[in-house]
C-alpha cells in the first residue's frame, strides 16, 4: 500500500504507540474511530484493535490525533467557531436547530434521510468530490467506503449500531486523490477528524482536503459480536441476515426482521453489549461537526438538524433551496429532550472517566 511508504517525522511529543496503548487501548478507552490506523503506516487493525506492526520511531502522530489521548474542547471551539461555548449551550455552539426531512427519503433512511440528502447535495453542488460513508454487509458488519456517486451515498443510509473504524476510509480517499472529502459519522469520529484538521501539528496528511463533516447524534454504540450473539441470536432467535432494521426509540432497542415483525427490549437490557470505549465520551450532538443530524427532538420520519459552521449552514440552506428537503420548527419539548440527553451523557463521561482512569479530555 502506498500509505505504508510515508513515515512521519518525529516531533517534540516523543509519545509513540506505547503511550497510546498504555493510556487509551489497554484501559479500553479507545473509541475505535480508526484515526491512528488511517494515518500511521505502522498501525493496523488486528484482533479488533489498533496494533503496532513495525518499529516505533515515537513520531507522536497517533498520540496527537487520537481523540482519547487529549482533547481540549475550548481550544477546538475557539479554532472552529471563534469562541468557546457558554454554560447553557449544552448541545454545543450552533447557528440553527430545525426538524427536516429529505424529499426523496430513502426507504433505508434511519430518520428523515437528512444525512444522506446533505451528502448528496454536497456532492452535486461540487462542495465535495467524494463522501466517506458507513454501509454494511449482509450480516450487518459495518463497511466504511468512499462513495463517489449519489447512488453510493444512498446505499449507505440507515444506522448500524455497531462500532466502526470508518476514519480509515478517509485515508483511502486521500490515497485515491480526492481533493474535497466529505465524511459522515459519530461524534468521536468527528472529534478525531477535527483534531487532524485543526491541531497545528507538523504532519502533512492532506488534512486541508477534508471539506465537510456531517456528525450524528450518539448516546452509545455496541460491539458487533456481543450485539449479534447476545441480543439478535440469543434473545430474538434471529440471524443477522434476517434483520432489516435496528432502531432505538422511546427507551426501547428494536430489531425489525425481514417479515416486518418487531422484536424489542428495554434499552437498559442492552447494557451488556455496549462498547466499553463509549464510557468516557461526553459528546452527544457531534459538537465539532459542520452540521449535526439526529433523531431525538423530531417526530417519526424526521431528523433534528443542527447547523454549526458557515459551511454546514450554507450546505443546509442550499439543500432546502434546491428542494432536496423540507423543514419545520423543532419543538421546544424536542430540543429540551436532546439537551437532557446531552447533559446525561456528560455526567456519564465524568463518572466513567474516573472509573477508567481517563485523563486529558477537557470539556
Ligand atoms: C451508533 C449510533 C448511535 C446513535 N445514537 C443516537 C441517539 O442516541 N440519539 C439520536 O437522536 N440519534 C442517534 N443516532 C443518529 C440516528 O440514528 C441517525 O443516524 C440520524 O438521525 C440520521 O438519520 P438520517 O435518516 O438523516 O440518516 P441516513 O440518511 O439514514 O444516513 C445515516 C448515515 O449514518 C452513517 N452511519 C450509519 N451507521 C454508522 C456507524 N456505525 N458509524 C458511522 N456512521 C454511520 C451512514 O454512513 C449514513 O450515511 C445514532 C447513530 C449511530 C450511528
Ligand atoms: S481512539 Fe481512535 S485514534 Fe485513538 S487509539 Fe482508538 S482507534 Fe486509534
Ligand atoms: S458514544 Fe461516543 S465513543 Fe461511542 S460511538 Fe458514540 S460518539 Fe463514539
Amino acid at each position: 500500500m502506498a500509505a505504508k511508504e510515508k513515515y512521519a517525522e518525529p516531533t517534540y511529543l516523543e509519545c509513540g504507540f506505547g503511550e497510546l496503548e498504555y493510556k487509551v487501548i489497554s484501559p479500553e478507552a479507545c473509541c475505535r474511530c480508526g484515526t491512528c490506523e488511517a494515518f500511521c503506516p505502522r498501525i493496523e487493525h488486528k484482533e479488533n484493535k489498533p496494533t503496532l506492526v513495525d518499529y516505533d520511531p515515537l513520531c507522536g502522530l497517533c498520540f496527537a490525533y487520537c481523540p482519547r489521548t487529549f482533547l481540549d474542547m475550548g481550544e477546538m471551539e475557539a479554532k472552529l467557531f471563534g469562541r468557546t461555548r457558554n454554560a447553557d449551550e449544552t448541545l454545543g455552539i450552533y447557528k440553527k436547530a430545525v426538524s427536516a426531512q429529505a424529499q426523496a427519503r430513502q426507504e433505508k433512511a434511519q430518520d428523515g434521510g437528512v444525512a444522506t440528502a446533505l451528502l448528496v447535495q454536497a456532492l452535486q453542488s461540487g462542495m465535495i468530490d467524494c463522501a466517506v460513508v458507513t454501509g454494511r454487509d449482509e450480516e450487518w458488519r459495518t463497511v466504511a467506503s468512499v462513495a463517489t456517486t449519489a447512488e453510493e451515498i444512498k446505499a449507505a443510509a440507515g444506522t448500524k449500531y455497531t462500532i466502526s473504524n470508518s476514519v480509515v476510509a478517509v485515508k483511502e480517499a486521500l490515497d485515491r486523490g480526492f481533493q474535497k472529502i466529505g465524511f459522515v459519522g459519530t461524534p468521536c469520529q468527528i472529534q478525531a477528524l477535527r483534531k487532524v484538521q485543526l491541531l497545528e501539528e507538523p504532519y502533512e496528511l492532506g488534512q486541508k482536503k477534508i471539506a465537510l463533516l456531517v456528525g450524528l447524534f450518539c448516546m452509545e454504540n455496541f460491539e458487533y459480536d456481543e450485539l449479534m450473539q447476545g441480543l439478535v441470536k440469543a434473545k430474538f432467535g434471529l440471524d443477522p441476515k434476517d434483520v432489516s432494521r435496528f432502531e432505538i426509540k422511546k427507551g426501547m432497542f428494536r430489531v425489525i426482521d425481514k417479515n416486518g415483525a418487531a422484536h424489542e427490549v428495554k434499552i437498559e437490557e442492552t447494557d451488556a453489549f455496549t462498547f466499553k470505549g463509549c464510557g468516557p465520551c461526553f459528546d452527544f450532538a457531534s459538537e465539532l461537526a459542520d452540521v449535526s443530524v439526529g433523531s431525538v427532538g423530531s417526530g417519526e420520519g424526521w431528523s433534528t438538524v443542527i447547523t454549526r459552521t458557515e459551511a454546514g449552514d450554507k450546505l443546509y440552506a442550499s439543500a432546502l433551496a434546491a428542494g432536496a428537503m423540507q423543514e419545520k420548527a423543532v419543538s421546544e419539548k424536542g430540543l429540551a429532550l436532546a439537551k437532557r440527553l446531552a447533559v446525561g451523557k456528560e455526567q456519564r463521561f465524568v463518572s466513567k472517566s474516573q472509573e477508567m482512569n481517563v485523563s486529558g479530555i477537557k470539556r
